[in-house]
């Protein structure tokens, strides 16, 4: 029997008040649950949030340097734990396991950088225009921040919420995937663990037209922290304008390689085999479309294909696996269901393009590593996030279309090129359309002391990662203080 887990409110594990749960089951073999979880709705919401806000100005009120601590220590108990959160991962979200030892790895890196922020937070000073004043700008917290995190990476993309957050002075309210629960309860274990006081950090497990959007909604939440799809960040977007709060997005991608004719081959192939496949191709910078010079594309397309069709498809658990499941029966439909949009859409399919049953993948939900060739930009498989091992190679004449074709999707997150022309290398880096541009290298890989994030439909001008994440979480006010002794008008006494 799994064992049964609860929510964090105000320092204590509850269960949902209506007591009703969910199952969190491991992708590559759907048998096996690794826990239950509580089923939160409104009310278990508006609790957490309400503990968030009681505690908001003892922890704002304490120095910053002593909450970079708890963060401190948080960071050394993940090092501790490393093997058995990336083992648990991979069984409960798939990925190989050398992934999800990375995955890991970014939430400690994360904690430890922004952990560091806890000394800065630098603020400015600057001269005032009038004698016997002094101005500056500083940093101060949100209040009550919502984080609402995807499973793709269950453990790094909450710490990049969770620790700058809690750093910069807030309270926070964690509402994780519904596909990820187990990660997020060990990871809300740690902080506590690590001493953060109860009611700082919340957990509320749940699905996200309920817990979700009820957080979304509640009054008492001052920010919303979201990543996840385009289309849930449009609802919470409308939600949040409609009473002024402040929300940051991180959505989907359709991330393109370059590849030029004067490319180093065999390291375009393995780059865009990693970007289109690791992770399942669920990553939000996937290579999920590769526009290739047609000088090269046939001698490209075989050696990709063949390397493609070599993968090991199998439970991430094993050392031998290459690509492990996607992450539950409809996104393994949603994937498959592109499959018939590219063979109506008149694209050919040259590996994969279906289920896989075979041996012990009839056990979980996995789909065949796909390549989809004569794609075109207009076409719905190389504009939509098919979110999946699927691929669209894109025939280009010359670096000009390459570059049109590369900025014609509306989402705007990772782009790639490889190409042995320096020159090239820099145009396409002021061209390309995204928030991230890696010249001979995959869309994959970000460094958590880099801003993340993207443009158009993909963000709303925020970025994670970097010192950037600080203005996400902090708002900056400005302070005067005169010390003249006498009234003084700025701008009017010269
Ligand atoms: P999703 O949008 O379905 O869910 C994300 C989170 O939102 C989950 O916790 C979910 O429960 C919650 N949610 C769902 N409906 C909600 C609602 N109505 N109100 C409030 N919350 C709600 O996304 P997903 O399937 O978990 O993740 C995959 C998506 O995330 C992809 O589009 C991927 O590109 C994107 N992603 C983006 C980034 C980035 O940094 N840009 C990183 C990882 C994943």
């Amino acid at each position: 029997m799994a064992q049964t887990y609860h929510n964090f409110v105000a320092g204590k594990w509850v269960p949902a008040r209506s007591g009703k749960t969910f199952e969190s089951i491991n992708p590559a073999r759907k048998k096996e649950v690794l826990g239950i979880f509580p089923c939160s709705e409104a009310a278990d919401v508006a609790q957490a949030v309400q503990a968030a806000r009681r505690e908001f100005r003892r922890w704002r009120l304490t120095p910053a340097p002593r909450r970079a601590e708890i963060m401190f220590r948080a960071a050394e108990i993940m090092v501790s734990r490393k093997e058995e959160l990336a083992q648990i991962m991979t069984r409960e979200m798939g990925k190989v396991l050398k992934e999800s030892r990375g995955d890991v790895q970014e939430g400690i890196d994360m904690t430890y950088f922004i952990a560091g922020e806890g000394r800065r937070l630098y603020g400015e000073t600057t001269p005032s225009e009038l004698p016997d004043k002094f101005a500056m700008s500083i940093r101060v917290p949100v209040g009550v921040v919502a984080a609402i995190t995807p499973w793709n990476f269950p453990l790094a993309i909450p710490t990049w919420k969770i620790v700058p957050a809690l750093v910069s002075g807030n309270t926070v309210v964690f509402k994780p995937a519904e596909d990820t629960p187990l990660v997020a309860t060990m990871l809300v274990q740690i902080f506590e663990e690590a001493g953060l006081p109860g009611g700082v950090l919340n957990l509320v497990h749940g699905f996200g037209e309920e817990a979700g959007a009820a957080l979304v909604a509640h009054p008492g939440v001052d920010l919303v922290s979201f990543t996840g799809s385009c289309e849930v960040g449009q609802q919470v977007a409308v939600r949040c304008a409609q009473d002024f709060r402040r929300v940051s997005l991180e959505m989907g991608g359709k991330n393109a390689i370059l590849i030029m004719e004067d490319a180093d081959l065999d390291l375009a192939v393995e780059g865009a085999v990693w970007g289109a496949c690791g992770t399942t191709g669920q990553r939000c910078t996937a290579a999920s479309r590769l526009i290739v010079h047609k000088q090269v594309a046939r001698e490209f397309t075989e050696r990709f294909v063949s390397a493609v069709s070599r993968l090991r498809l199998g439970d991430g658990m094993k050392a031998e696996t290459d690509v492990g499941p996607v992450i539950n029966e409809a996104q393994l439909k949603r994937v498959d269901s592109y499959t018939q949009i590219a063979r109506q859409e008149g694209a050919s399919i040259l590996c994969g393009g279906e289920v896989a049953v075979e041996g012990e993948c009839a056990e979980g939900f996995f789909y065949k590593p796909t390549v989809f060739a004569q794609v075109t930009p207009l076409m719905r498989i190389a504009r939509e996030e098919i979110f999946g091992p699927c691929p669209a190679l894109l025939p280009v004449g010359s670096f000009e279309e390459a570059l049109e074709v590369a900025n014609s999707t509306s989402y705007g997150l990772s782009s790639a090129i490889y190409t042995r022309d320096v020159n090239r290398a820099f145009v396409a880096i002021q061209e390309l359309a995204a928030g991230i541009t890696y010249v001979n290298a995959s869309t994959i890989g970000a460094e958590v002391h880099l801003p993340f994030g993207g443009i158009c439909h993909t963000g709303n001008g925020h970025r994670e990662g970097g010192k950037t994440v600080l203005d996400i979480f902090t708002e900056w006010k400005a302070v005067y203080v005169d010390y003249s002794g006498k009234l003084q008008k700025a701008q009017i006494d010269r």
